[in-house]
């Protein structure tokens, strides 16, 4: 399997969909993420409101599996309870590390089921959602 067949259509249109792209002025979190092995930088915005993520977006640069996967990230947890994002984290998480994981839960992230065969991809793909576990983390706090 290359890079290419990773780099499918579908993941391209995400990578380019502005829909999730943008701050959020009144941003409940705001929380920065950085893959300094390939430069990859985002900023994580959500808006929460009775324990339910109304508005999740992002900025920053990147390659195509770090900002593919943002965009994935906001149109997943965007209208679940913190509590559903948590466990979507974990699922993602397993997925990302070639374990079995709970397809049903993660929706179109699932199209990146193939990641954990590209190690060197993973930590672009990971960097989301390892922004979103820690802006989760300082939220509770
Ligand atoms: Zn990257």
């Amino acid at each position: 399997m290359s890079l290419e067949d990773l780099y499918s259509d579908i993941i391209l249109d995400y990578a380019r969909n502005p829909q999730f792209q943008g701050e959020i002025p009144d941003a409940t979190i705001k929380e920065d993420g950085k893959n300094l092995s390939c430069g990859d930088e985002i900023t994580l915005y959500l808006k929460i409101e009775n324990n339910i993520v109304k508005e999740a977006k992002f900025s920053g640069h990147g390659c195509i599996v770090s900002q593919s996967s943002a965009a994935l990230l906001c149109e997943t947890i965007e209208g679940k309870t913190l509590e559903d994002t948590r466990k979507i984290l974990d699922e993602v998480e397993k997925m990302a590390q070639g374990e079995e994981f709970n397809e049903d839960l993660i929706g179109n992230v699932a199209i990146y089921s193939e990641i954990s065969k590209f190690p060197v991809r993973v930590k672009c793909f990971t960097l989301a959602w390892h922004t979103l576990e820690n802006s989760i983390e300082d939220f509770e706090e």
